[in-house]
């Protein structure tokens, strides 16, 4: 199916479930080498996102995109509210007034949601944050996209690699974020917002089939 707007509010919806789902597992990732909320966090921030979308109306996936970012913005807090939100935000200027994501804007679309959280956050990939999901991520859009991939092949191989990079992040000290103050305490443990990242692209693939 086309990346269009109906698409953007699956995802939203797809989004909400997934958080739901694996919020225990968030939470307990987050109290191995946290403070135990990114879960409840982003639970509570993707049920107000729920909320609004089905209350409004939009026009563009990019209209979809901003209204996350504001509800994110305003309901989750800690370190991951104002790093999603931006990303969101980032995506959602990307998008611009488009009625459909072809692959060249998805990967601008991604690109702009990576960039926005390093600008906000100041982590490289290898610093056990969510940006080790969110680079390999946009990698392999581009990879994907210049293949001649069409946009849900794209975010297939977006979501894919950001699986990936989650997991990537288990033998890893943490540079940036809480898990920073743990040192070699941090190994052995999944970063907790590049698992979350991973499960947010997946429900974006889910919702093009
Ligand atoms: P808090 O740490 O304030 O409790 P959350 O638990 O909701 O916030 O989110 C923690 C996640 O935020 C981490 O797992 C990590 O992925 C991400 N994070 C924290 N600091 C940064 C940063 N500087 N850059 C990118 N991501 C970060
Ligand atoms: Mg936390
Ligand atoms: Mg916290």
């Amino acid at each position: 199916m086309a990346l269009d707007t109906a698409w953007a509010i699956d995802w939203v919806r797809r989004t909400a479930a997934t958080i739901d789902e694996h919020r225990a597992e968030l939470v307990t990732l987050d109290r191995e080498i946290g403070d135990g909320d990114h879960g409840e966090n982003l639970d509570r921030g993707f049920r107000a996102v729920l909320e609004a979308v089905d209350g409004g109306s939009f026009d563009t996936p990019g209209a979809v995109l901003k209204t996350v970012a504001t509800k994110l913005i305003s309901t989750v807090g800690g370190a991951a509210g104002p790093l999603f939100g931006t990303a969101y935000l980032k995506a959602a200027q990307a998008a611009g007034d488009a009625s459909e994501l072809d692959a060249d804007t998805l990967v601008a679309v991604l690109a702009a949601a990576r960039d926005g959280v390093v600008s906000r956050g100041k982590a490289a990939v290898g610093d056990k944050t969510m940006v080790d999901a969110w680079g390999p991520a946009v990698d392999a859009a581009t990879a994907a996209a210049a293949a001649g991939a069409d946009p849900a092949a794209v975010l297939a191989a977006a979501a894919d690699a950001a699986a990936s990079g989650a997991e990537s992040t288990e033998p890893l000290v943490a540079h940036k974020g809480r898990a920073s103050y743990l040192g070699e305490r941090a190994v052995g443990h999944r970063d907790p917002g590049a698992q979350s990242t991973a499960y947010i692209l997946r429900a974006a693939v889910e919702a093009t089939t």
